[in-house]
């Protein structure tokens, strides 16, 4: 029996390639312009800026493959992202054992509504209601890390109605896998269960109902949704 005053909200899940057991997700952690081309599509220097983080609610995660275009906006970006999927964590972890902590691989979407984000980075606000919307983080299938292995290299793409708009390879992320989780653990607890989305490509761009978004990256489950 339960004390709870209200049901406990659901446990979000991400489906684990060829097992019926499923992922439980505890934080969504996304580094932002780690791919020096879209650093400077966006404005930026790549060479100027230390890491940085920002987080999506763990219920934006969406696995059902439909995107429903969010309301209060206007443009609407996709962002194809590698995503590392944690089996443990701690803090100050070292880069020579973060690897240690990674339980396999994923893709997702980082959907933002970048007309709110700009405001809100013109106004030097907090980014969530740009990042952080209902259903704003479509995932696909994770990967064990002993299938798809370390995710240093290999081919990110994203077409949309059948047109390449991202084209990178993983191998020009500014901060690789194991800084990216050792700067986090100086920050945080990070835990078994936390996601890190760790940024997109290039060729970002707006979307519109109706549109087919296939996001590729080499050892691991294509992610297809569909904006409605
Ligand atoms: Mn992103």
């Amino acid at each position: 029996m339960s004390n709870l005053v209200i049901p406990a909200p659901k446990q979000i899940t991400i489906p684990i390639k060829g097992s019926d057991q499923e992922f439980p997700v505890r934080r969504v952690y996304c580094i932002g312009r780690n791919y020096a081309a879209h650093t400077i599509e966006m404005g930026f220097d790549p060479d100027k800026e230390p890491p940085f983080f920002f987080q999506k609610n763990t219920d934006n995660i969406d696995t059902s493959g439909e995107f429903p275009y969010p309301p209060e906006s206007n443009d609407v970006h996709y962002e194809l992202e590698l995503i590392v999927a944690l089996k443990s964590g701690g803090s100050n972890i070292s880069e020579e054992n973060a690897y240690d902590h990674i339980y396999g691989f994923g893709i997702g979407f980082d959907m933002t509504r970048r007309d709110l984000q700009g405001v809100c980075k013109k106004m030097g606000r907090p980014w969530e209601i740009g990042k952080a919307f209902e259903r704003s983080a479509p995932m696909g299938t994770i990967t064990q890390i002993s299938e798809a292995g370390n995710m240093e290299k290999g081919n990110i793409k994203l077409s949309v109605n059948g047109v390449t708009r991202q084209d990178g390879d993983l191998d020009m992320m500014i901060w690789k896998i194991p800084e990216q989780i050792a700067h986090l653990s100086k920050y945080y607890d990070i835990s078994a269960g936390d996601l890190i989305m760790t940024g997109t490509p290039a060729g970002v761009g707006p979307i519109i109902k109706g549109d087919k978004l296939i996001g590729t990256i080499d050892n691991l489950e294509t992610l297809e949704i569909v904006v409605i």
